[in-house]
């Protein structure tokens, strides 16, 4: 029996995130998921820029599912928001960070499912069909969808949802047509039910949030007892330094204020190349 089992949370999307979402949390925490469309989630935020989302990442998550809770009267919320942004790494390669947010109000918790992966967002400007063709295959077309714009990113019309090579040349010739400077914008559509990549990082997001799930505090039984904090200065193996590398995981309770130090098992000094002193 896990802390969730039997349990029923609503899931607000109208883009089929329900496929990778609903098997492996009813799986892992033995909580039921029943899913609405009733709303249209695209009227809290576009990734094509026509509606801006107000707020963080977290904000949008919380609100969706605060609306599928009250569409479906459950007292369990479970939804999924997705960022593209620049690596962790160089800042140059696109990145998507994936929440899944759980609201549970009988326990009067929220928690939060994330992961970071590289994103298949590309995008760019065209006049010629060959050239937009040789793109189209490194977007990873026709399994991962297109949007096309006349002229540029902020033309409000829009054709989304490409998945055909026709489909394709006919928008084109219709962004062309409509552009004042000869030219079209193509973009990769971020939607998840038209981008594997991203649908595949909400998946491994849900796996994360149903493991925190299943986590209780030892001293209060609260889930979501998960690492809150790492802490750093494993020392250095030449100099016996402190370094920003991690020497201890700590663990934290959303309720109560139990926690618990975690010590790095494998790791007991950093590399010297890692050390600020001897290798600055
Ligand atoms: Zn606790
Ligand atoms: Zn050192």
């Amino acid at each position: 029996m896990g802390i969730f089992s039997h349990r029923i949370a609503s899931l607000l999307t109208k883009h089929g995130k329900e496929a990778v979402m609903t098997p492996d949390l009813l799986a892992l925490t033995g909580c039921d998921v029943k899913h609405t469309d009733a709303y249209d989630t695209d009227q809290l935020g576009t990734f094509t820029r026509e509606i801006p989302r107000h707020g963080t990442q977290l904000d949008a998550a919380r609100k969706k599912a605060l609306m599928g809770m009250k569409l479906l009267n459950t007292d369990l919320g479970i939804a999924n928001e997705g960022a593209f942004v620049g690596d962790p790494y160089t800042g140059m390669l696109p990145w998507n960070n994936e929440v899944v947010m759980l609201i549970d109000q009988l326990h009067q918790i929220e928690i939060i499912g994330f992961s970071g992966a590289p994103a298949q967002s590309a995008s760019g400007y065209f006049s010629h069909w060959e050239e937009l063709e040789a793109f189209a295959e490194t977007a990873l077309f026709p399994s991962h969808h297109l949007v096309i714009k006349p002229t540029d990113e902020h033309h409000p019309e829009s054709i989304k949802g490409i998945y055909d090579l026709s489909a394709l040349q006919e928008a084109f010739q219709w962004a062309i047509a409509q552009s004042s400077t000869g030219v079209a914008f193509v973009e990769n559509d971020l939607r998840a039910f038209a981008n594997p990549t991203r649908m595949e990082n909400i998946h491994k997001a849900t796996v994360d949030l149903a493991n925190k799930m299943n986590s209780a505090c030892p001293q209060c039984q609260t889930p979501g007892y998960w690492v809150k904090d790492i802490q750093r200065g494993l020392p250095c193996n030449a100099c016996g330094l402190p370094t920003e590398q991690a020497i201890a995981k700590i663990w934290g309770c959303l309720k109560c204020t139990h926690q618990e130090t975690e010590g790095m098992k494998v790791l007991q000094f950093a590399d010297p190349s890692k050390c600020s002193y001897c290798n600055p």
